[in-house]
């Protein structure tokens, strides 16, 4: 009744596209062999590293994050090699069953679907790991399906308490350019991204950033398979072995111009954007909870994506708001994704080029499809969200 005019897509990637994205994309074919589509790719690099704040290297492959995690995985590991599976959802399980299809074999420390990984948890594992099988840990910076953000510094530091060699492995592919991340800081060995979340341009392309010790053991592997090669596509000493062929040419201008608008707003304040959005959503959560059967996937605020938030509902009731929402009012709310019942949950997208109007438009859209629905909620959600944006608006530093 209320959908037509600009619908609004807050499901947790593909996000929300800029005009200025589309437009930069809108054009016709470039030439690959020479001139400006060499310039623009080469002018990704810095930025890239600048994006997860590396000095090491990446790779850029034509891919969705399946596809990054395979590359990540083909380029370091070896048959029979074990890998550990830090699991906090769906998400690295799915990243450890494809290592476990290139012959891994596949240990995993479950911490449920509420909850941060337990670095004790990860150094006992590895202390008792006293041959050496496990090479990779895999661990997700947010996991899609549940919200939960790790502490992957947390995860390094209980690697090097135990004295492990294996390698630090992190897929930020929701959260990159959203929740805050220091690659080298926090010590991963390995990153990998895609870019139709944070970075706000279609799925089609992903990254592989890899510092020294991982490319190490990429160099002892007897061989890698020819496409998923990190290493011809850093030494881009020819255009097209940067993407193995032909390069990926709408995605390059859509990206070009995504990773201008993170870099013009500064890296810093698009993180504290995603931050006080994200606040307002959770003190909005917190006041429907008051009154009624809706809660926050997780419940420890330092464990929470700034990116994504996973609710739940009684069951049924997470696809019945998320079926009013779209059908009522244009809005489309992410599903239940690897929960159980499936239709108790649902997710929200705030990733990428999302502000204070939208969260609150979504937030009020979502009050509205509780009383239409007549599922029990506390009162004054909306006007908890917008205080906490108005009371942000006034943080030293915010810049509207
Ligand atoms: C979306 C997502 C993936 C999968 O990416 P695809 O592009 O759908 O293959 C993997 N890991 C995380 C954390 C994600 O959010």
């Amino acid at each position: 009744m209320f959908a037509n005019g600009l619908s609004y897509l807050a499901i947790p990637g593909p996000s929300v596209m800029p005009d200025r994205v589309l437009r930069a994309m809108h054009r016709p074919a470039p030439n690959i062999y020479t001139g400006t589509l060499h310039d623009v790719t080469r002018s990704l690099i810095p930025d890239l590293k600048a994006l997860v704040r590396t000095r090491h290297d990446v790779a850029i492959y034509i891919a969705n994050g399946h596809g990054v995690w395979e590359a990540a995985l083909s380029n370091v590991l070896n048959d029979g090699d074990t890998v550990l599976v830090l699991a906090t959802g769906r998400f690295c399980v799915g990243w450890g069953e494809m290592a476990e299809a290139l012959g891994a074999q596949v240990e995993t420390l479950d911490f449920g679907d509420t909850e941060a990984v337990d670095p004790d948890r990860v150094e006992a594992a590895l202390r008792a790991d006293t041959g050496g099988r496990i090479k990779a840990v895999l661990t997700v910076l947010v996991d899609t399906s549940t919200g939960v953000r790790n502490d992957i510094k947390a995860i390094r530091a209980a690697m090097d308490a135990a004295g492990h060699e294996a390698l630090l492995m992190c897929d930020g592919i929701a959260s990159i350019g959203c929740d805050a991340y220091d690659m080298d800081d926090c010590g991963a060995d390995v990153t990998v991204c895609a870019s139709q979340k944070g970075l706000m341009t279609p799925p089609g392309i992903g990254f592989v950033w890899m510092n020294d010790k991982a490319d190490a053991v990429r160099g002892r592997k007897a061989r890698v398979s020819r496409y998923w090669d990190w290493r011809p596509r850093v030494a881009g000493d020819e255009f097209w072995k940067l993407f193995g062929g032909t390069a990926p040419t709408h995605h390059i201008y859509g990206l070009r111009e995504a990773l201008d608008m993170i870099f013009e707003e500064g890296l810093e304040a698009v993180w504290a954007r995603h931050e006080g959005l994200a606040r307002a959503i959770w003190a909005a959560v917190d006041v429907w909870a008051d009154g009624g059967p809706l809660r926050v996937n997780v419940k420890d605020e330092d464990a929470r994506s700034r990116a994504i938030t996973s609710l739940q509902l009684g069951e049924g009731q997470g696809d019945a708001l998320r079926n009013w929402c779209e059908e009522t009012m244009g809005l489309t709310l992410g599903i239940g994704l690897g929960r159980t019942p499936a239709s108790a949950y649902f997710r929200l997208g705030h990733m990428g080029h999302v502000n204070g109007h939208m969260v609150l438009g979504l937030l009020g859209t979502l009050d509205a499809g509780l009383k239409a629905l007549e599922i029990p909620h506390g009162h004054g959600a909306v006007e908890a969200a917008s205080a906490v944006l108005a009371d942000l608006s006034h943080a030293p530093g915010a810049a509207g």
